[in-house]
């Protein structure tokens, strides 16, 4: 028996069934198809014989959706013969891709229609033949027009009856997982025509990734839970993590990541992919490494999330990095400079309207907030400030900032080839990362320029040497930078908890100094409490070495004096106080701990003895 002459069989045992035919009917309909001259479908010989309508063929295969293959109905329907069949199925194997619907179509075999009403009827779906559809509006904010766009699909809402998710594709069988807690209300497929999916698609606002509709769904809500409270907290990053049993949650603050609370692992798969939907990421794709970006509106603020989808064997991690969630922070007087060393900073760096200012330490060392501390000093309406970071972290009013994307090919590179035709006072260059942006700061000084820039390195003078190990000439280095500044983010000890702490003659000398002519110093450490998620600290403070460029250091460089015998210029001719100094001085104002300091301080030198330290950084004792 043929596929087809099978599905005859299959439609014919449903009618029994659905009692629609009795098997006497039945078995007369068989004895009379085999005693035909020429073959001729099961389904249209019932009809033949009046037993059933077409419409009620077709009512009984909407009720109860069978697996024939579309080819096998079409020919027991009677809307193609066999032989048709046959051609349509070899000129689709030519065709890898199309499916054999669209063969018949193109080839006159069938109309659109037809083909729509034989799959309808094939799926067990209603068929909209209007040739307009309005899509339900709160629909499309949930499901946001890029996602609608993607899927081929318009959201239609029948009075107070159901909503319907219209294809012009009849696989939409194959909708993402977690699909259903997205759209939150109950729904039902449907089919429209091509041309009129398109029309309604082409209709749906344009618009690039959309601020989040409060929803009554609990995925929707949960995601704007978690946003609203790390922006409270001043969180900079979200973890969401699968683990083998349940999802964690968990938040960096301060630089520490905090666990926060654990969620059913059964709203992975919502969650995520109510993330990518913000994000404009893709849901279908769960394997594969994406990232994405969300801009919240949330009281006033407006906020960057930058999402990355991680897939890990339990499933996909997701990190959201809040990037301006510290809108404080960008005033220089606030990031932990000592008042000497502010003043300097803006009077012999930042006032001075050429040169390379060079901000370095390691990842998470807040070159960045410093860097943008100092373009808000230097924003004013009769300078032009421009910029190139990868990305824009935070946004200043009155300067133009460009976020490198190399996805379409706005590349560092060809920003800086750029910038500086952009008649810009100052030019701020995210990262110094290779020849070519270190070759562009110095030029752009060169030619009158104040370029800010970051730098990954240890220390001040590593700064310094490492521009010469990229082999840039030492007289080009020491004419163009002004000032390095070298800095780190040390906890803060939680004033709520803190006591004193005497330090020992052992950690005395762990600190550089001699226990003899130092018999007492005291910080703060904590032990922990409510206030602090019994960390012991909460917050940070800067530690800063501002090296501000003189004669002397200028002149150790182009003779290539060794980095000891510069370090050692810098601290007796410039005034400069190094990271191990600042973080002592702070330490001894109860703002960190001994073992912050030793930690995450650069031990080089023997320290200054503290009454000195506080003279040189303008601190009261
Ligand atoms: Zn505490």
């Amino acid at each position: 028996m043929s596929d087809a002459a099978n599905a005859g069989t299959q439609i014919a045992e449903l009618l029994v069934q659905e009692q629609q035919i009795d098997q006497t009917q039945l078995a007369y309909a068989q004895r009379v198809r085999e005693r035909l001259p020429s073959p001729r479908p099961l389904t249209t010989v019932l009809q033949d014989l009046g037993y059933v309508t077409e419409v009620q063929v077709r009512q009984t295969l909407r009720n109860r959706r069978m697996d024939i293959r579309l080819g096998d109905l079409l020919c027991e329907l009677g809307l193609i013969r066999e032989s048709e069949l046959q051609s349509a199925l070899a000129l689709q194997k030519n065709r890898p891709g199309q499916k054999l619907g669209q063969v018949m179509i193109e080839n006159g075999l069938i109309n659109e229609d037809t083909l729509l009403d034989t799959l309808a009827a094939q799926l067990g779906l209603p068929f909209f033949r209007n040739d307009l559809l309005t899509p339900d509006e709160r629909t499309v904010r949930r499901l946001t027009p890029g996602l609608l766009r993607k899927l081929r699909c318009v959201p239609v809402r029948d009075g107070d009856g159901p909503l319907y998710l219209v294809f012009d594709d009849p696989l939409v069988a194959q909708l993402p997982e977690g699909f259903e807690d997205l759209v939150s209300d109950h729904f039902e497929l449907a089919l429209a025509r091509h041309q009129v999916i398109e029309d309604a698609l082409l209709r749906l606002n344009r618009s690039g990734p959309v601020t989040t509709p409060i929803s009554e769904s609990v995925v929707v809500r949960k995601v704007n839970d978690l946003i609203k409270a790390a922006i409270a907290d001043g969180v900079s990053d979200i973890h969401i993590e699968p683990m083998k049993d349940r999802l964690r949650v968990r938040m960096r603050q301060d630089g520490v990541l905090i666990p926060r609370e654990d969620l059913p692992l059964d709203m992975a798969r919502s969650l995520v992919s109510r993330i990518k939907i913000m994000a404009g990421a893709d849901i279908t794709e769960r394997r594969r490494h994406q990232d994405g970006r969300i801009l919240y509106e949330h009281g006033g603020l407006k906020l960057d999330l930058r999402i990355s989808f991680y897939g890990t064997v339990h499933g996909e991690k997701t990190v959201m990095r809040l990037l301006n969630n510290r809108s404080n922070l960008l005033d220089l007087s606030e990031i932990g400079m000592q008042p000497r060393l502010l003043q300097r900073f803006r009077e012999d760096v930042l006032d001075i309207p050429s040169g390379v200012t060079l901000i370095t330490g390691p990842t998470g060392s807040g070159k960045t907030t410093t860097l943008y501390g100092a373009v808000n000093y230097l924003n004013n309406p009769n300078t032009s400030i421009i910029t190139a970071e990868d990305p824009v972290e935070y946004l200043i009013e009155g300067i133009n900032q460009c976020s490198i994307n190399s996805k379409i090919g706005v590349t560092y590179e060809e920003t800086l080839r750029h910038i500086v035709r952009q008649d810009p006072d100052v030019i701020v260059i995210g990262e110094i990362r290779d020849r070519f942006s270190a070759d562009t700061a110095i030029q752009a000084a060169l030619t009158g320029h104040k370029v800010l820039t970051t730098f990954h390195t240890e220390d001040s003078i590593g700064g310094l040497l490492r521009l010469l190990h990229m082999d840039i000439e030492a007289f080009l280095i020491s004419s163009t930078v002004i000032c390095v500044v070298a800095q780190r983010l040390l906890r803060r000890v939680c004033s709520a908890c803190s006591t004193e702490h005497r330090l020992s003659p052992d950690e005395i000398r762990r600190l550089g100094y001699n226990p003899a002519e130092l018999r007492q110093l005291v910080f703060r450490r904590s032990e922990g409490c409510g206030e602090c998620h019994f960390l012991g600290y909460r917050g940070r403070v800067g530690v800063y070495e501002i090296l501000v460029l003189n004669e002397s250091v200028r002149d150790a460089l182009i003779q290539r004096k060794t980095s000891h015998e510069i370090r050692r210029i810098c601290t007796e001719t410039t005034r400069m106080v190094t990271l191990l100094e600042d973080g002592l001085v702070k330490a001894t104002q109860g703002l960190t701990s001994f073992e912050e300091i030793i930690r995450t301080l650069p031990r080089l030198d023997r320290p200054r003895p503290i009454p000195e330290l506080y003279r040189l950084l303008g601190v009261r004792s």
